[in-house]
Formats: structure tokens, sequence, C-alpha cells
């Protein structure tokens, strides 16, 4: 593996107004490195990225990567994280999830290549589907409905995947590939529809917790630091395949609401819904690979990364009463 020893670098980040790129931005910086960051800001937020305004090796670009990009480089490292996430957004935006994952991953490794900077990929476990192999090691192919709902994320995805490997190998680009597990932590936007903030908006608003199905169905959330350094430390590694990122504790959606009642010190009813359609019932990573290759795996108990999550949250109720 590389290692970056004292040299000061330049990254541009896609997403890096989001939830996870705005930590990553965070984190280069505090290594004294030079951070573009390029968001169009329709999920992620100029606030995420507001305590860097008067930072000078800092800039936020307000851009849509699906349309043509013309950033002045040199750029090291390039890494892209603009997507939409949540499968609420998704689901509503299916076209533009395609679009980011296709177009807007074809634009950002041209800028890579423009530079022969390294290039890393964000991907995701939902390039596993619903899967049929537990836990999901990195070779397991996947189980994906193509046509299904889900499909504009994961198969988007999973394109983005296919492309990154041919940048690789027809122009000998120092690529990395992360496949994301489920992450949580500050700077999540509240509405966005995922678990975590919609279990924390309704315990903390005293509403009913409302689970999907019969919440027997499994996630393994990870905390969004944790996940930072994975990121970092991959991007400077020589592994061109995909490395699962994520903590590997796994908890059904029932007992994951037991800790938000805990953690928010509330008593809240479990009210039950439909489940969607096609949501994966069992998701862990196995990160023996990140273990083996990258000497990475999370740290940060769950109670302590909610309870930090809580506490932003808060803040964002707070400041909206
Ligand atoms: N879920 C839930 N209630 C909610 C939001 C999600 O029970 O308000 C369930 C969802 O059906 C899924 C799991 O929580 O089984 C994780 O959902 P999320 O949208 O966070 O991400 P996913 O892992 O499905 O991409």
């Amino acid at each position: 593996m590389q290692r970056v020893q004292g040299k000061k670098l330049r990254y541009l980040i896609s997403g890096g107004a989001g939830f996870v790129g705005s930590h990553l931005c965070d984190v280069l910086l505090s290594e004294g490195h030079e951070v573009v960051a390029v968001d169009n800001l329709v999920t992620g937020s100029a606030r995420n990225v507001e305590h860097l305004k008067r930072e000078p090796r800092f800039q936020l670009i307000e851009a849509n990567v699906c349309k043509p990009l013309d950033i002045p480089g040199p750029f090291d490292t390039v890494m892209h994280l603009a997507s939409i996430a949540s499968p609420k957004e998704y689901l509503a935006r299916p076209i533009e999830t395609l679009e980011s994952g296709s177009t807007g991953t074809r634009n950002m490794l041209e800028l890579a290549r423009r530079d022969n900077s390294r290039f890393l990929l964000t991907s995701t476990s939902e390039c596993y589907g619903d899967p049929e192999v537990h836990p999901q090691v990195e070779t397991y192919w996947g189980h994906v409905n193509p046509v299904g709902p889900r499909s504009c994320y994961d198969e988007s995805k999973r394109y983005a995947e296919a492309l990154t490997m041919a940048y690789h190998r027809v122009h000998g680009l120092r690529t990395n590939i992360a496949r994301i597990f489920n992450t949580y932590g500050p700077r999540m936007a509240l509405n966005d529809g995922r678990v975590v903030p919609a279990f924390l908006d309704e315990a903390l608003r005293g509403a009913p917790i409302t689970v999907y199905g019969d919440g027997k169905q499994t996630r393994s959330f990870c905390f969004v630091g944790d996940l930072v350094n994975g990121l970092i430390l991959l991007s400077r590694s020589e592994e061109r395949y995909p490395v699962n990122l994520g903590n590997p504790l796994e908890l059904t959606i029932l007992e994951f609401a037991e800790a938000i009642r805990h953690v928010t010190g509330t008593k809240v009813p479990i009210q039950f819904c439909p489940l969607p359609e096609d949501d994966p019932k069992r998701r862990r990573p196995d990160i023996t690979k990140a273990r083996t290759i990258l000497g990475w795996e999370p740290v940060v108990p769950l109670d302590e990364g909610l309870r930090e999550t809580v506490a932003y949250f808060q803040t964002v109720i707070a400041a909206t009463v």
C-alpha cells in the first residue's frame, strides 16, 4: 500500500457537500491537503461545509457532475461520491439517479484521466441486491432485480463499477471501488427517509417509530467517521477490485428501533407499515478484505455513534422551531 508521507495533495470530491462527502473533506483538510468539492446541492447542503467558508485550501463548486465539467486541475486524487443515496429520494428521482451513476461517473473518470490522477468510486452494498449469500463478500455477484424500483440505484452503481474497471483496463487509471454499507452520523438530512434519521426524528418528536414490514429484516450500521477513514485508506491503496466498507454488527430493524428508544430515552410505540418492494432481507458486510489489505475496521460503537447523531439532530430541530 502506498502511504502519503507528508506530501500535500489536491483532491476533487464530487458530492463534497453531502453527508459522507463533507466529512471526507474535513479529514483531508485536517491532514493538510487541498480540497475542491463539486456538488449540485440536490441532496447535499452548503450548510454541511459552511464551517469551511474561510478555509483557503477548500473550494465548493456548485455544479452537476452529469453535465460537462471543466474544473481546473491538476488533481492528485478524484473521489466520486455524488449520488442520490436514500431509497426514498432515488425512488422519487430514478432518472437523475441513473444519470449520476452513469454519466456522472464517466465525467469524473474523464477528469481523473485528464490529470492521470487516482480515482475512487463510492459504490454500494446494493450491488448485492437482496443477497442470497450472507454475510456479503466482495466475490459475490449479487441478486439484483434489474427492473424493480431500486434498480435505478443498484444498476447504475453496478454500471459505475464496470466503467471504473474499464478505465483501469483501457487507460491504466489507478482506480479503487468502495462498496459502502449502511452509514449514519451527523449531517444526514433529517427528512431523507433512511432508517436512522427517520427513527431519530420520530423518537425525538415523541411520535411512533414506523417499522416497515415485520422489522425482522437486518442491516449493519457504520459510523460516518469510520467509513471516511476506510475511504481514505482505500484511495491510497493499489487494490483495483471492490472492497466492502461497513460495520459487521448486524441488527434487525426492530432491534435497531429499540437502540433508538434507548439512546433517546423515549418509550414511543412501534407502528408497523408495509414493506417497500424489493427491500433486502439481510445485509452484513464481510470485511475480511478491508481488514487484511487496509488494516481497517470500524471502531466507533453503535451507542456512541448514535449519541453523537442525536446531539446533531437536536441542534437541527432546535434551529427549525
Ligand atoms: N425502514 C423502516 N422505517 C423507515 C425507514 C426504513 O423500517 O422509516 C427500513 C427499510 O424498510 C429497510 C431498513 O429500514 O429494511 C433500512 O432502510 P434505509 O432506507 O435506511 O436503507 P436501505 O438499507 O434499505 O438502503
